[in-house]
């Protein structure tokens, strides 16, 4: 099946990359609005590997993250919400020169760029399963906390990552 090939027009934003302190080293090549994402993908299975090109970067178009994402672009616990994604790899590690990944973000109202991630409701140590149907929309700084205390004495404090 030949890959499906789209394009983003690119913001000088992204061609300078945004400032990311306290984050490893990444390449960054594109935003897009979620809908993007969300129209482009193809159904996530667990055998299935499809991919899409994007402004020539070979990236995944099923993962079970946007399957999530869809369901919520907000964090459960602390309501921020996720407004774009990020066509983008870690740079200086094992995986340098791997693919292309799209990250969905959120901007804190102090400014604060946050990765989304999905977050298993039942974890996984308390045998909680790989199903969506267990999988919920957290920011990063939430899903860290709840993996250090339970999730009834989750409190947002004002950590991210500044944006500029
Ligand atoms: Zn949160």
């Amino acid at each position: 099946m030949e890959t499906p090939s789209y394009t983003i027009e690119l913001t000088e934003n992204i061609r300078t990359g945004l400032p990311h302190p306290g984050r490893q080293a990444y390449e960054r090549v594109a935003l897009c609005e979620p809908d993007f994402v969300f129209k482009h993908r193809t159904k996530f299975e667990n055998s299935q590997k499809q991919k899409m090109l994007v402004n020539g970067y070979l990236t995944t178009a099923a993962s079970q993250r946007y399957e999530v994402f869809a369901n919520s672009l907000t964090c459960v616990n602390c309501g921020v919400t996720g407004s774009y994604f990020a066509l983008e790899r870690d740079i200086g590690t094992a995986r340098a020169g791997g693919p292309f990944y799209f990250n969905l973000y959120a901007i804190t109202k102090d400014g604060y760029e946050i990765l989304m991630t999905k977050d298993h409701i039942v974890p996984k140590a308390q045998g909680g399963n790989n199903h969506i149907s267990n999988m919920q929309t957290m920011c990063k700084v939430c899903n860290e906390k709840k993996g250090r205390t339970t999730e009834s004495e989750l409190k947002v404090q004002g950590s991210g990552m500044r944006v500029s």
